[in-house]
């Protein structure tokens, strides 16, 4: 397996895995579940990741993840479905899945 994407906010990481399942890309979720602490390490060293199954997915899952997060630069945006602010960086909001447009 191949480690795709990683971030601290979890729901981010949920929507882009949602994202590359509705497009056909085998996805494990891994650290999905890190709030009660796991070991000695502190909870916020943990950030969900996505991974991919097949590797010959990978360009694929790249191209849809690119898609998803070049939008713009700079500016956060508020989201139009849930009024959350989102970061310049994601192409779709993460609390609520909806593109930016
Ligand atoms: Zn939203």
């Amino acid at each position: 397996m191949i480690k795709l994407f990683t971030h601290e906010n979890r729901m981010i990481v949920y929507n882009m895995n949602n994202l590359l399942q509705g497009e056909g890309i085998e996805t494990v979720m891994k650290n999905e579940f890190s709030g009660g602490g796991v070991g000695d390490l502190p909870a916020f060293d943990i950030w969900p990741e996505i991974w991919i199954r097949d590797a010959a997915q990978l360009a694929r899952a790249q191209s849809i993840l690119h898609g998803v997060t070049e939008v713009t630069e700079g500016e956060s945006w508020i989201c139009r479905g849930c009024q959350e602010s989102n970061d310049a960086a994601f192409g779709i909001c993460w609390n609520c899945g909806r593109s930016y447009d």
